[in-house]
């Protein structure tokens, strides 16, 4: 545990804007967002894309009575492996008052 002296939160920031979070995975949603990347889509429609599958079977129960909640997976590594290496950690600064 060297790495972490005086243990201010590390903060992860979107190259592309200036949205930031202290979770990884918030802004690595962000900027596939950002890239327009939604590898889950609905198997019955052409309507419901997302980085995430749970949204993916929201909307199959909603629109798709009847239908097993599922979803289509699309995953590219390379791209994500790209978005992996975009986010940019930094340290926040202590709040000196
Ligand atoms: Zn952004
Ligand atoms: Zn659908």
């Amino acid at each position: 545990m060297a790495a972490s002296a005086g243990g201010s939160p590390v903060i992860y920031r979107c190259r592309l804007c200036q949205y930031r979070s202290d979770k990884v995975t918030v802004v690595r949603h962000h900027v596939m967002a950002h890239l327009l990347y939604h590898p889950y889509r609905c198997p019955f429609c052409d309507l419901a894309r997302s980085v995430k599958s749970s949204p993916i079977n929201k909307h199959v129960r909603l629109r798709h009575p009847g239908q097993e909640p599922t979803f289509i997976c699309e995953r590219n590594e390379q791209l994500e492996r790209s978005v992996y290496e975009h986010d940019v950690a930094e340290k926040s600064r202590p709040v000196l008052r």
